[in-house]
């Protein structure tokens, strides 16, 4: 379904101009307006769904497997060292679009992209207690 106050689906419909790299029925590849770096670019559902808890399993699989796709298109192209792909779900984790896309944000040296993660210490008895409790539906 399509969301009147949605930029994604409108962007997704063609109501908003993008800079697409690619689109069939069910996702739209464009550049992002901020780039964090050359080449970053987003995979939007045309479909919406606010994020990853209630994407279903087929369209997860058809953006997921365009992801691989893409990602195998921008390293042939760009002069790219690597490339991150990232997923923000909800405030805290930097979602600022409440419909579901996945950031390809390729790498190269110097760059000045920020997805550091901060390791932390596992108490692997808690691990083990945590890992007994969460279900999968
Ligand atoms: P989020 O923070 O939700 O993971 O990512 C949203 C992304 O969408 C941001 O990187 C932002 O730059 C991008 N964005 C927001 N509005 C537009 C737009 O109108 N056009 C394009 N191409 N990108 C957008
Ligand atoms: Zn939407």
């Amino acid at each position: 379904m399509k969301k009147d106050d949605c930029i994604f689906c409108k962007i997704a419909s063609g109501e908003i101009p993008s800079t697409t790299i690619y689109e069939d029925d069910y996702n739209k590849v464009f550049f992002d307006i901020n780039p964090a770096s050359k080449g970053h670019c987003l995979i939007v559902p045309k479909e919406h769904y606010d994020n990853i808890y209630d994407l279903d399993e087929e369209a997860a699989g058809r953006l997921f497997g365009l992801a691989t796709k893409v990602a195998n298109g921008l390293k042939k192209e760009l002069d790219l060292e690597g490339l991150n792909i990232l997923q923000n779900n909800g405030e805290i984790a930097g979602q600022t679009v409440y419909h579901i896309h996945l950031h390809l944000i390729p790498r190269y040296a110097g760059d000045t992209v920020n997805i550091g993660l901060k390791p932390g210490e596992a108490d692997v008895e808690e691990l083990k207690t945590l890992a007994d409790k969460i279900t999968l539906e």
